[in-house]
C-alpha cells in the first residue's frame, strides 16, 4: 500500500489484529485449555482457505448465484429530502437471502466446515436471525446443525424457531441464566469443547476468541467493498459519513473495513456506529457497550463490556433483539480508543420514528436494528447541512419485528 498524503501515517498502520488475534489491547483467546488447538486449527485452516482461489471462486458464486450479491446501493430521495440532507444511499443487505447481512457470514463459515471435513455444524442465536441463517446454510451445504437458543428468546421467537426446524436444525433450548443471548453462546462454547472434532462453530458476530473476530469481519467486508465500486460507478466522488447499527458488530465492520483502507477516496467519510441506548443511556436499559461500559472479558475476548463492580456481565437492553448484547466486537473497542470510528446511541424511540420514516418516504421496511443507523441522519443532517452526503447500511429487512412496531404504536 503506498503513502497517502490525505491520512495521518498512524491511521495506514492500522493492520489489526497481530499475531495473537490482538487489536491494541482488545480480543485475544481467553478460553478453557481445551478449546485452545481447535481455535488454532481454525486458524490455520483460514489462512490455508484464504491462500486458495478454488475457496474465493465457490464463495464469490454462492453469494452472488445463491444470496443474491451485490446488493443494491440506492438512493433514497424522498428519505433524503424528509431528514434535510442533499444525499442518502442505502446498502440493501435487507435484500439478501433471508433478509439480512449474516448470510454473508454463514455461508464463508459453513465452507470452511466442510472444507476442515467437519459434518456438523452448531450456532448460538438470540432473535433468531443467525440461527436462521446458519439453518439455512446447513440445508444448503447438507450439513447437520444444532443452534443453541435462550428459552425465554425461544418463547419470543417463535416463528424464527419454527423455521429452524423446517430447515432440519435442532433448536437446543438454553433455560441458563436470563434464557437470552449472552446464555446462548456460553451454552455454544462449552459444547464446542465436547464435541470439537466432528463439529464447526458457527459464530454470529465479529466476537468469540480469535480468528473468529477478524474472520468474520472478512466474510462481512464483501459489504463495504462493493459499496466503495458501487459508488465508484455512480462516480460519486464524495461521501461525508457512512453509518452503521452495532449489536456485535459485523454489519458496522463489514461496512467501515473497507473504507478504513480505501486510500483513493478523496477524503475518508466519517464512519459512524449506532449503539442500543435502549430506554436512554442514563437508565440501566440499554446495550451501549462502547459509550457505557468498561474493558472486561466475556466469550472468550477482552472488549468493552456493560459489567457490575465485579466484573460480571450486565443484562442488555434493546427494543431489538438483535442489539441486545452486553459486549461488543474487539476491533469495535480498538476503533473507538483510537478515534478512528465514532459510536453513538440511539433509543428506542428514536429508532422506531426512523423506521416509520423509512417505510413511508421509500416504501422499505428495515430491521429495528438497521433503524437505528438510520436514526443518526437528523443528526447528521444538523451537523452535515443541506449538502450532506450519507451511506446507511440497511442491515436487514423488518418482517420480523411488525408484533414490535405494532406494539410500539404504529400503523394504528
Ligand atoms: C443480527 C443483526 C444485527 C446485529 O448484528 P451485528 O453483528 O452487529 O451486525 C443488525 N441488523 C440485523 C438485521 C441483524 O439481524
Amino acid at each position: 500500500m503506498s503513502a497517502d498524503p490525505l491520512l495521518p501515517s498512524a491511521e495506514l498502520a492500522y493492520s489489526a489484529p497481530d499475531a495473537a488475534g490482538f487489536y491494541g489491547p482488545y480480543g485475544g483467546t481467553f478460553v478453557p485449555e481445551t478449546v485452545v488447538p481447535a481455535l488454532a486449527e481454525l486458524a490455520a485452516a483460514y489462512e490455508e482457505a484464504q491462500a486458495d482461489a478454488s475457496f474465493a471462486g465457490e464463495l464469490a458464486y454462492l453469494l452472488r448465484d445463491y444470496v443474491g450479491r451485490p446488493s443494491p446501493l440506492y438512493r433514497a430521495d424522498r428519505l433524503a429530502e424528509a431528514v434535510g440532507l442533499g444525499a442518502v444511499w442505502l446498502k440493501r443487505e435487507d435484500l439478501n437471502h433471508t433478509g439480512a447481512h449474516k448470510i454473508n457470514n454463514t455461508i464463508g463459515q459453513c465452507l470452511l466446515a466442510r472444507r476442515m471435513g467437519k459434518r456438523r455444524v452448531i450456532a448460538e442465536t438470540g432473535a433468531g436471525q443467525h440461527g436462521v441463517a446458519t439453518a439455512t446454510t446447513a440445508a444448503l451445504m447438507g450439513l447437520e446443525c444444532a443452534v443453541f437458543m435462550g428459552t425465554e428468546d425461544i418463547r419470543r421467537q417463535a416463528l424464527n424457531v419454527y423455521k429452524m426446524r423446517l430447515l432440519g436444525a435442532e433448536v437446543v433450548p438454553v433455560p441458563d441464566g436470563a434464557g437470552t443471548l449472552a446464555d446462548a453462546v456460553t451454552a455454544a462454547l462449552r459444547h464446542w469443547v465436547e464435541r470439537v472434532e466432528d463439529t464447526f462453530y458457527v459464530i454470529g458476530s465479529v466476537v468469540g476468541p480469535h480468528p473468529y473476530p477478524a474472520m468474520v469481519r472478512d466474510f462481512q467486508a464483501i459489504i463495504g467493498t462493493e459499496t466503495i465500486a458501487q459508488l465508484a460507478e455512480k462516480e460519486i466522488a464524495h461521501v461525508d459519513a457512512v453509518v452503521a447499527c452495532v449489536g456485535g458488530g459485523s454489519n458496522a465492520i463489514g461496512m467501515f473495513y473497507p473504507f478504513l483502507h480505501d486510500v483513493s477516496a478523496d477524503r475518508r467519510p466519517a464512519l459512524i456506529g449506532a449503539e442500543a441506548a435502549g430506554l436512554g443511556l442514563e437508565t440501566d436499559k440499554h446495550g451501549a457497550a462502547l459509550t457505557k461500559g468498561q474493558p472486561g472479558v466475556m466469550h472468550g475476548f477482552y472488549s468493552y463490556l456493560l459489567q457490575d463492580d465485579a466484573g460480571n456481565p450486565l443484562e442488555a437492553y434493546s427494543i431489538s433483539a438483535g442489539l441486545d448484547y452486553p459486549g461488543v466486537g474487539p476491533e469495535h473497542s480498538y476503533l473507538k480508543d483510537s478515534g478512528l470510528v465514532r459510536y453513538e446511541g440511539v433509543t428506542d424511540a428514536e429508532a422506531i420514528e426512523a423506521f416509520a420514516l423509512l417505510t413511508r418516504t421509500e416504501g422499505i421496511i428495515p430491521a429495528i436494528e438497521s433503524s437505528h443507523a438510520l436514526a443518526l441522519l437528523p443528526r447528521l443532517a444538523a451537523e452535515l447541512g443541506p449538502e450532506g452526503v450519507v451511506v446507511v447500511n440497511v442491515s436487514g429487512r423488518g418482517d420480523k419485528d411488525m408484533d414490535i412496531v405494532r406494539e410500539a404504536g404504529l400503523g394504528g
